[in-house]
């Protein structure tokens, strides 16, 4: 069995070809968050990018049913949620203002 990792060939061409028929679809808003996808350049905010609706974490697979086309934000902002597992709030450590360095 070898497991589906995102990163390989295969998951790139699906993922290509998952942008390219939600473009020819006229899938042209983020199903998230509603903003325009901008299909030409890739990098931006709100360049597509494929999103798992069931993460790998949980059984997901890279099959198109599993798959759907959502802005490059909501990807990021998605996948930083599922990777956060413990809040870690800033540290702010008190510093009294005599314990200058110098
Ligand atoms: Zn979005």
């Amino acid at each position: 069995m070898s497991s589906n990792r995102t990163g390989t060939g295969a998951w790139k061409n699906l993922r290509a070809a998952m942008i390219a028929e939600a473009q020819a679809r006229g899938h042209t808003t983020c199903p998230t968050c509603g903003t325009w996808i901008d299909y030409r350049h890739a990098g931006l905010p709100n360049s597509p990018e494929v999103d798992h609706i069931t993460p790998h974490a949980r059984g997901g697979t890279d099959t198109p049913a599993n798959l759907r086309v959502v802005c490059r934000t909501c990807n990021r902002t998605m996948g930083a949620r599922m990777n956060r597992r413990r809040r870690t709030p800033p540290a702010r450590t008190k510093q009294p203002p005599t314990a200058a360095p110098w």
